[in-house]
């Protein structure tokens, strides 16, 4: 827990990542530890926030969930430029959206706040029957691009608070 007379900082986060990859699952598990099977889809962008303790410092991430489809990728920059922190999310049982998370890095690395810190979330990982996409070769492109990578279940809260709790510890403000 934090203790009085800790730092306090504001962190703005981003999820991007294809349409129904689980961004607003994984936001509503984190923020109010809830799973919904039929979740509508995000228009534009919603915002949330939620803190995190870390050591001697409360993180208060201020949450940008974007919605995937392609029509709204122009106002993607609106809400990554400044952003502390980014989580690209794919579908472990969907490969298109795996090629689709590596492009959102791409741009993240031409266009995005140098000292951004990157995760890369595998999400859907309790569907493993399904999986399209190998834990090692995310882990691979993670390891080459800088980012760290987990896969995570909004469904099982598997790995959802970890995702959260592991950017705020790489800020750079808290280094
Ligand atoms: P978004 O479009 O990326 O925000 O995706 P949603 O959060 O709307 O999720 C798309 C669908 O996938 C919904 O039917 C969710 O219930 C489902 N979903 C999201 N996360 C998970 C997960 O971790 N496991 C499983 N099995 N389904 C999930």
């Amino acid at each position: 827990m934090a203790s009085s007379g800790n730092k306090n900082i504001n962190a703005k986060l981003v999820l991007l990542g294809d349409v129904a990859t689980g961004k607003s699952s994984l936001v509503l598990r984190f923020v109010k530890g809830q799973f919904v099977e039929f979740q509508e889809s995000t228009i534009g962008a919603a915002f949330f926030s939620q803190t995190v303790a870390v050591n001697d410092a409360t993180v208060k991430f201020e949450i940008w969930d974007t919605a995937g489809q392609e029509r709204y990728h122009s106002l993607a920059p609106m809400y990554y430029r400044g952003a502390a922190a980014a989580i690209i999310v794919y579908d472990i049982t969907n490969q298109a959206s795996f090629d689709r998370a590596k492009k959102w890095v791409q741009e993240l690395q031409a266009q995005g706040n140098p000292n951004m810190v990157m995760a890369l979330a595998g999400n859907k990982s309790d569907l493993l029957d399904a999986r399209k996409v190998a834990a090692e070769e995310a882990q691979t492109y993670a390891q080459e691009n800088g980012l760290f990578f987990m896969e995570t279940s909004a469904k099982t809260a598997t790995n959802v608070n970890d995702v959260f709790y592991e950017i705020a510890k790489r800020l750079p403000r808290l280094q």
